[in-house]
């Protein structure tokens, strides 16, 4: 199955045999009728497992070309899981330029459970396998990053993370399973923040695995239904929902997203624009070997690069939503030094370009039209 086929019908089994209903129901129900103890239906309890849940990670598997997807409360708890594999003492390595919450998971709660973190910039691969010891199990990256947009070559870490026998999970949630999918260029895990681009319409928190290893996906499940940080049916159903229209919703934020980092870079109020579909980005040619587009994810920088003339362009926006969070129908704009960004200490985040006038646009599916003279009157 191609794509858009799978987007629609990866994973499902037909219509539900109750009724024959199209859509997967939303199974309500923290438990099940046993008929003698263990007789069931393959389900037992929600927690452990949900007829909406088990839909969407099947969904999940296919978009990605996994054999397992298993989800979370949220993109964090997944996250979370994920780290739940190592044990104290053990080294991770990540890239520096990461979402504001990952950051604050590594470093407020898993250090002080004795995991170790090192944060280096990887657009140039090579320079990794320095800072791998005997104690590193663990390589996390994203790409494109949030919010500097740099772009990691997936193919070469998971050559290096292979030949040290490492861990290599990638947060997917900028890209989607539509235009990168990671497990097929050696990741084991990828990770998504649901509640982004997925879910696709801001009504919904959520993460997920996916997976292709048996054995990793048994710990995995293992840690899911012993933490118990699960999404409930409804919440699935939302997502399984959005998936239904992912491709469609993800061809037009790549048209979008081109049509605003053109028009952005060309206006003289505008000092730097950060989007791997520009030739001139340091890895504009890795973007295009393993993504089939670029995204819906601009962030720049204004000429007169202070805090309060970021803060007054995003106030004069009008189409544009102010708001956290990413990757929905509407478009938003965020201040990450004051927003998703703000748990990273100043000196770091500025030293990977989190400026004060940084500014990142989740660019939505509106009329191209209507969100240019959008920014133009707000710039
Ligand atoms: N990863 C990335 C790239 C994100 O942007 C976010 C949230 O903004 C997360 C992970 C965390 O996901 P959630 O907010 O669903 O917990």
């Amino acid at each position: 199955m191609k794509f858009n086929t799978k987007a629609i019908h990866g994973g499902q089994q037909g219509v539900d045999p109750a009724y024959n209903s199209v859509m997967p129901p939303i199974y309500q129900t923290t438990t099940y009728a046993q008929e003698t103890p263990g007789a069931h239906k393959g389900f037992e309890y929600s927690r452990s497992g949900n007829p909406t849940r088990a839909a969407l990670e099947r969904s999940l598997a296919s978009l990605e070309n996994g054999n397992y997807g298993i989800s979370f409360s949220s993109g964090l708890a997944a996250i979370d899981a994920v780290l739940k594999l190592l044990k104290p003492g053990d080294e991770v390595i990540s890239t520096n330029d990461l979402y504001g919450g990952s950051y604050r998971l590594f470093t407020k709660i898993y250090k002080d459970f004795g995991i170790n973190f090192k944060f280096i910039g990887m657009e140039n691969t090579a320079q990794m396998e320095h800072y791998i010891s005997d104690k590193t199990r663990l390589v996390w990256i994203e790409t494109p990053t949030n919010p500097m947009m740099n772009i990691i070559d997936i193919k070469s870490v998971a050559i290096i993370a292979h030949k040290h026998n490492l861990l290599l999970a990638v947060d997917n949630t900028f890209a989607t399973p539509y235009l990168q999918q990671p497990l097929e260029l050696g990741a084991h895990i990828v990770m998504h923040s649901a509640t982004k681009y997925l879910g696709g319409h801001s009504d919904v928190v959520m993460g997920s695995l996916i997976v292709n290893d048996k054995d990793l996906a048994s710990r995995l499940y293992f840690i899911q239904n012993a933490s118990g940080a699960v999404p409930g049916p409804q919440d699935c159903f939302l997502v399984l929902r959005g998936i239904k229209t992912l491709h469609v919703r993800m061809q037009r934020h790549c048209e979008n997203g081109n049509a605003i980092a053109q028009f952005l870079k060309s206006h003289p109020k505008v000092a730097q624009v950060y989007w791997p579909g520009f030739k001139d980005h340091p890895n504009h040619n890795i973007a295009t070997l393993q993504m089939q587009d670029y995204g819906g994810m601009v962030s720049f920088t204004t000429k007169q690069g202070t805090l309060e003339s970021a803060f007054q362009l995003v106030s004069n926006l009008k189409v544009f939503t102010l708001a956290e969070s990413l990757g929905g129908v509407e478009s938003l704009a965020g201040h990450p030094a004051t927003m998703t960004h703000a748990s990273i200490p100043k000196e770091e985040r500025e030293k990977i370009g989190v400026v004060d006038s940084l500014i990142r646009l989740s660019v939505g599916i509106e009329d191209i039209d209507d969100l240019i003279k959008d920014l133009e009157q707000a710039l």
